[in-house]
């Protein structure tokens, strides 16, 4: 096997039970987690939550205080760090600054004696579009490049696994939204499975296939960006990832094909299959873009809940579309967000408005705000 035993594709990462403590905190308590191989895994959540444990954990950098760790389905939880086919990239990528770029790059192959170790580097400069800078030092490049020779210099040991922390976290809103871009074009070429941690829920929906949403050690919802963020089951999931407009009521009937929830006096209604309980006291939600602003009470509809009136409080327009909260008495503020085809049909704040949205787009959660 060429490349020091490492693999040639993508390996499926499997944690199983995995619980670690350190003095007088638990971290992450008995994570189940199954990584396909050749995916782009976004593990998502909040300052604190355990990403970056679950990370050294994989990498080996850190020992679980129980659990196993599973790579292309060996048990590696007993193996040494620098024995795992494992690469990391960290924010802060330390390249050698006394080394060319192709010298940074095919430094730890050289080390391994691998034989192609120069065209092997030129190969993985070309992917991150670099190769015609490989005999510069990094100072002389800016910061982005620097970064995509970390992630050449990750990507040609051909790792079954890459794990990216917050790799683009030093870098300005452009650079980081461009790199995002080529970062997940640069795995769909390279087939490696990716396990990418971060904080921030665009940049985890732009490039993950998976998105796992963390929170408190635990992984509270799983799936493809677009389901989670259009059926979040969980109080924190519908407010970390993107916004939401929350309410807590009470079940007063229930359907094959809906429910029907009292808040506050008013009857809001939800698709069965997209709300997680049928009876009692519930929280339901709709996204604020999903929310439409009238100047008028609308007609009454069973296709749509209909709420107001209220009155705007905040308009903030933002180009492209305009968010608004809206008090209504009794339900507290709600954001809208709406699209600005006209500058005319812009509210005002202190305007009284009507708000509605199509019950097929609310949803109910299996727990309450905390
Ligand atoms: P961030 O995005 O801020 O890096 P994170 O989600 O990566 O956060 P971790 O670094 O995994 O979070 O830390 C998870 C929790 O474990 C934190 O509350 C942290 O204080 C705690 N922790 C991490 N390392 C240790 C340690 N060596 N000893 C004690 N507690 C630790």
């Amino acid at each position: 096997v060429p490349h020091g035993g490492f693999a040639e594709a993508g390996a499926d990462l499997e944690l199983v039970g995995i619980t670690k403590r350190f003095p007088g905190f638990t971290a992450i308590e008995k994570l189940d987690l199954t990584i396909p191989a050749g995916s782009f895994f976004a593990l998502l959540g909040p300052s604190g939550c355990g990403k970056t444990t679950t990370l050294r954990l994989i990498a080996g950098l850190e020992e679980p205080t129980e659990g196993r760790i599973l790579i292309g389905g060996k048990d590696v939880t007993a193996t040494k760090a620098y024995q795992r086919p494992v690469n990391t990239v960290f924010q802060s990528y330390a390249l050698f600054p006394h080394m060319t770029i192709i010298e940074n790059v095919s430094f730890g192959l050289k080390r391994r004696k691998v034989a192609d170790a120069n065209a092997l580097a030129h190969e993985a400069l070309r992917l991150v579009e670099l190769d015609h800078l490989a005999a510069r030092k990094p100072a002389q490049l800016s910061g982005g490049q620097q970064q995509r020779v970390a992630l050449a210099r990750a990507v040609v040991n051909r790792p079954a696994l890459l794990l990216l922390d917050e790799p683009l976290g030093a870098l300005d809103l452009k650079l980081r939204r461009q790199m995002q871009i080529e970062l997940k074009d640069i795995q769909s070429t390279v087939g490696l499975t990716f396990l990418h941690v971060t904080h921030d829920q665009e940049e985890a929906m732009t490039m993950a296939d998976v998105v796992a949403v963390m929170n408190k050690g635990e992984i509270e919802q799983m799936g493809a960006p677009q389901e989670l963020y259009e059926l979040p089951r969980t109080a924190f999931v519908a407010t970390f990832l993107g916004q939401s407009n929350l309410f807590m009521g009470r079940v007063t009937s229930s359907s094959g094909t809906s429910i029907v929830v009292d808040v506050q006096g008013r009857a809001i209604e939800v698709p069965r299959e997209r709300a997680q309980r049928h009876a009692g006291e519930v929280t339901i939600g709709v996204r604020p873009e999903k929310v439409a602003l009238h100047r008028d009470a609308p007609a009454e509809s069973s296709a749509r809940n209909v709420v107001g009136p209220g009155r705007i409080t905040d308009v903030s327009f933002s180009g492209v579309s305009t968010q608004y909260e809206v008090t209504v008495p009794g339900l507290g503020p709600l954001t809208v967000f709406a699209q600005n085809t006209s500058i005319d049909t812009l509210a005002h704040a202190g305007e009284e408005v009507w708000l509605s949205w199509a019950v097929e787009h609310g949803f109910g959660l299996e727990d309450d705000p905390a």
